[in-house]
């Protein structure tokens, strides 16, 4: 694939865009200036790869809207070298971008065939997360425990497990709710193990499927 100049006038145009959209963090806009995000995307739409909006990718999922991966990014409050879990790898998009901020990504996805085609994409791209197949409600307790966690799916509750799954002084960003629409939830768990939990707005996601195995 090639990232040409239309493309990358296109990305500093969608940078803008979500900077007056309120998004602050300067490593993030930096890193969705870099990720080309029409690489996730079949090449006949490239042209809209850079509008802010989700798109459908394979299995009846989508490659979440710009605005949505740098907003639940800049919610983590991520810092180099962090342990990172994200449960829904989809394209792999915000994979790379949690990558670009220097986090160490653990990704598990339920859909076999988002989990090839991510693994082949990301791997020709040069980033290298640790990929799971299977089902991110369980969370991955052999690697636990995670400094943040971030789904990127509709969870009808918070899980417990991944909530056990977080370190003390960690930050879990999940949206939660079982219709079409959901509420960002900011879960933090302070040193002595106590949860707080915040609302940070209303979004649409993709459902998160429980207990079902991938096709
Ligand atoms: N961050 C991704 C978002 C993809 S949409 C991107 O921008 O491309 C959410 C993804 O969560 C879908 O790929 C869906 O298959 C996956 N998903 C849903 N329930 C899941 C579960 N229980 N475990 C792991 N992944 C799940």
């Amino acid at each position: 694939m090639i990232d040409s100049f239309k493309h990358q006038g296109m990305r500093k145009q969608l940078v803008a865009l979500l900077t007056e959209k309120g998004i602050r963090n300067i490593h993030i806009l930096q890193a969705i200036g870099k990720v080309p995000r029409h690489f996730f995307m079949d090449s006949q739409f490239d042209k809209f790869a850079y509008q802010d909006m989700a798109f459908k990718i394979d299995a009846g999922q989508t490659i979440s809207q710009p605005y949505t991966v740098a907003r639940q990014t800049e919610l983590l409050e991520l810092e180099r070298g962090m342990k990172v879990l994200e449960i829904g790898t989809g394209s792999g998009y915000q994979t790379c971008i949690l990558l670009e901020l220097g986090a160490r990504v653990y990704t598990i996805e339920r859909q076999r065939i988002l989990y090839e085609k991510a693994k082949v994409q990301l791997t020709q791209m040069k980033y290298h997360p640790k990929f799971f197949f299977g089902d991110g409600y369980a969370g991955l307790p052999a690697f636990a425990p995670f400094d943040r966690i971030l789904v990127t799916c509709g969870a009808p509750e918070i899980p417990d497990a991944l909530v056990k799954q977080l370190k003390p002084g960690g930050i879990m960003v999940i949206p939660v709710g079982e219709g079409d629409v959901q509420i960002m939830k900011v879960i933090r768990k302070n040193n002595e193990g106590e949860i707080n939990i915040s609302d940070e707005g209303n979004y649409r996601f993709v459902p998160m499927l429980k207990n079902k195995s991938g096709t």
